[in-house]
């Protein structure tokens, strides 16, 4: 199905089996404010490695292992089927990184990052500027050979579990003064401080505190590509991450499905098992059709990019996946715990957890709004030919 080769099947199925496994887990996460013995996430982390499910966007020539796009989504949407954010142990590292990277980014964080040894996160957002990058206050000024970084920056996830952290700022000083770079710089650097960590709707281990950047100093060398480039590297991330999203999203749909009907054989009420009731059948039948509707779209997108196909395009059609997957996968954890009924309430219940956690997918890397406003403003400009 889905014109898969054998080596898809192969990684589809090594996926599958490990994140069976970490659905094992996911109790005692939910149980412990998300977070495992420590000896657990290493051997969960190592083990991702083993089965070669870790670094799957990366490059083999800088260790990773060079998957399709294609490939990429069918592990992470295995991914997508483990609550608790278990399974973020098969990591993507930034995969725009490799062609930018000067050597000492490249010795210090990029290699290191790619065999699994340290992990990075991403101090983007602040407190005015998430759907409007453009907002950013943070600022980096060049002094001799370094630059000064200041900024507060919002929810800056796996912050209490990363090793080095990305920065954006606006450069203040140079001929490129008014232009957003990207900086990278690691965690402990004096004058990073995490100002608070609020609790989320999730029960994740990986936190995402409100980091403060005051007076941060970096040689030149932590500066990513060239001054002005910040904006470049989030695009490329957003069209990645996007896609990535829309697959973890068919994951977590069919977990529910599969719930939602196993469920629904075995609960009888008034005489009848629920799967017999018409109108549990229909939102059965809606998650089932809309799980293909989006699967579709996504393995179809990733084969998009693996072709080569254009940016501009490529930008649309993952907008447009990440979309309809995640508002999907919405639709359907609402009618998974509806079927639970009270049982769907309870914090034990897979469709319980989902639901919550779900609810991001449609907020971060760009909320369904702006995935609209992106749709659109591809298809007055080019035509629905060049996008559908
Ligand atoms: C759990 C979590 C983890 C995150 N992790 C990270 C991270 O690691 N690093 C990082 O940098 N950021 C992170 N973010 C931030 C995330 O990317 C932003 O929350 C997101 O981009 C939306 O920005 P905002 O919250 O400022 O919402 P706002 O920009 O204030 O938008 C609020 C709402 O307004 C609507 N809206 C916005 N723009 C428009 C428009 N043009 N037209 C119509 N409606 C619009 C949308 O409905 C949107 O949800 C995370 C967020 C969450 C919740």
């Amino acid at each position: 199905m889905y014109g898969l080769t054998s080596a898809d099947l192969d990684l589809q199925g090594r996926a599958r089996a490990f994140t069976d496994e970490l659905i094992g887990f996911e109790l005692e996460a939910e149980t412990h404010d998300g977070r495992l013995p420590d000896a657990v996430t290493k051997a969960h982390h190592e083990r991702a490695i083993e089965l070669g499910l870790h670094a799957t966007n990366m490059p083999s020539s800088v260790g990773g292992r060079g998957c399709t796009a294609l490939q990429q989504v069918l592990v992470q949407e295995q991914a997508g089927r483990v609550t608790n954010g278990i399974a973020w142990c098969c990591a993507t590292p930034p995969s725009w990184w490799p062609d930018v990277a000067n050597d000492h980014q490249r010795e210090t964080w990029l290699l290191p990052t790619v065999r699994g040894e340290l992990e990075e996160c991403y101090a983007i957002t602040e407190e005015g500027a998430g759907s409007d990058l453009s907002d950013v206050t943070a600022t980096a000024r060049r002094d001799a050979d370094a630059y000064v970084l200041d900024g507060v920056k919002w929810h800056v996830t796996s912050f209490n579990e990363a090793d080095y952290v990305f920065f954006q700022a606006v450069l203040t000083t140079g001929p490129h003064a008014g232009d957003q770079a990207l900086f990278v710089l690691d965690k402990d650097t004096p004058g990073v401080r995490v100002v608070r960590t609020p609790a989320y709707t999730h029960t994740l281990g990986h936190a995402h505190p409100i980091v403060a950047f005051e007076g941060v100093r970096v040689p030149a060398t932590h500066l990513v590509g060239g001054e002005g480039d910040g904006m470049t590297f989030v695009y490329e991330w957003f069209r990645f991450e996007r896609l990535m999203v829309a697959a973890r999203c068919l994951g977590a749909a069919e977990r529910l499905v599969d719930e939602a009907t196993a469920f629904a054989r075995e609960r009888t009420v008034g005489g009848l098992p629920l799967i017999e009731r018409q109108l549990v059948q229909a939102m059965l039948a809606d998650s089932l059709t809309e799980l293909f509707a989006a699967r579709s779209m996504t393995y179809e997108t990733a084969r998009s990019v693996d072709e080569g196909v254009d940016t501009k395009v490529l930008h649309a059609r993952c907008s447009m996946v990440k979309l309809y997957a995640s508002e999907m996968a919405n639709r359907v954890a609402d009618r998974a715990l509806q079927i639970f009924g009270g049982r769907g309430y309870m914090r034990e219940n897979v469709a319980e957890r989902f639901f919550r956690e779900l609810r991001v997918e449609r907020i971060w890397e760009g909320a369904s709004e702006v995935q609209r406003l992106i749709v659109a403003d591809q298809l007055a400009r080019r035509g629905r030919s060049a996008l559908v």
